[in-house]
């Protein structure tokens, strides 16, 4: 990843090199933080940067610091000025990544509550190219962390301990990524991605209760497959041999976008290619985030 010039770093733009923190602070003991990740689409015809759906990643970002019990951090108006200046100050015209984090600056004992410190960066990304030529999956032999343990539901960093022992575990086994069960030993989520299955032309997710986080793009896709397909999901319990069964996999996430999944665990998905429902909901997607598609406006924030 080629840094970027700068970042948002406790109420400062500043360079790269100065978003610096303790490394006895909480947030670096315990990795007591929370983030929300966005995704900004160039539009060049409105010559525009959108950010999509900032209101939700706000309002997960908010109760992700309430559980977790932070001290009150910047306003929602604060943070967003904050990003737009961001976005300026780097010159970003092109689809970006954002991560907007909270942590934990005390030094102190691991029950303390603030100071909070706030980071923004806003990085260049294009779509990986899975999102095109579809991604290989292993059912990791890691499970998700339970919600009684440590809730999948807030997104805290130190849940991506559990998504990285998955995914280095994924790679070294030669897959793209892996699915992981619950405790309960039902489909759950990947490391950063919802999963969603198409069998006989219906659309299958796991439920809220499943031991994921309740994804932006997740409720996207449910939204826009209802809007435009007249499809209804069915969010469920799912069973890791459905996914074999299925006709079309595919996962979904800020980072991710939508990306087919065309094998698991060697066994190729329906005809191993991507499927064509999976095309159809990655078409209308990538048509609203970018604005081509002007419904739901309320979905993309203008930063210039
Ligand atoms: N699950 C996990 C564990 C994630 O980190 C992400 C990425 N934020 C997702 C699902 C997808 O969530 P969203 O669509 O809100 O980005």
């Amino acid at each position: 990843m080629a840094a970027p010039e700068f970042v948002y770093h406790n109420g400062k733009i500043v360079p790269w090199s100065d978003a610096t923190l303790h490394a006895f602070s909480l947030a670096g003991k315990y990795g007591i933080g929370v983030f929300e990740g966005l995704r900004g689409y160039w539009n060049d015809e409105d010559e525009q940067l959108y950010l999509f759906r900032l209101a939700e990643h706000f309002k997960r970002y908010a109760f992700s610091q309430k559980a977790m019990r932070f001290d009150p951090g910047p306003s929602e108006e604060e943070l967003t000025q904050a990003i737009f200046d961001l976005c300026k100050a780097n010159n970003i015209r092109c689809s970006a990544h954002l991560r907007v984090s909270a942590f934990i600056t005390n030094e102190g004992d691991m029950v303390a509550t603030g100071p909070v410190g706030t980071t923004i960066t806003a990085i260049p990304r294009p779509s990986a190219s899975q999102v095109k030529k579809g991604a290989s999956a292993q059912i990791s032999s890691w499970i998700r962390i339970p919600d009684n343990v440590m809730p999948a539901r807030i997104k805290c960093n130190a849940n991506y301990h559990n998504s990285r022992l998955a995914s280095i575990q994924a790679k070294q086994d030669g897959y793209d990524l892996p699915i992981l069960l619950n405790s309960r030993g039902k489909v759950s989520e990947g490391p950063t991605t919802c999963i969603f299955l198409v069998k006989g032309g219906r659309l299958i997710t796991p439920d809220v209760a499943s031991d994921i986080l309740e994804s932006i793009t997740r409720e996207t896709v449910m939204k826009i497959a209802k809007e435009y397909l007249d499809l209804t999901t069915v969010d469920r319990d799912v069973d890791r041999s459905e996914l074999i069964a299925a006709d079309e996999v595919f996962h979904c996430g800020t980072g991710a976008e939508i990306a087919p999944i065309t094998s698991i665990d060697r066994l190729p998905v329906g005809d191993g290619q991507p499927g064509s429902l999976t095309t159809k909901l990655q078409e209308i997607y990538f048509s609203l985030v970018t604005g081509k598609d002007r419904n739901h406006p309320e979905w993309r924030t203008p930063v210039y």
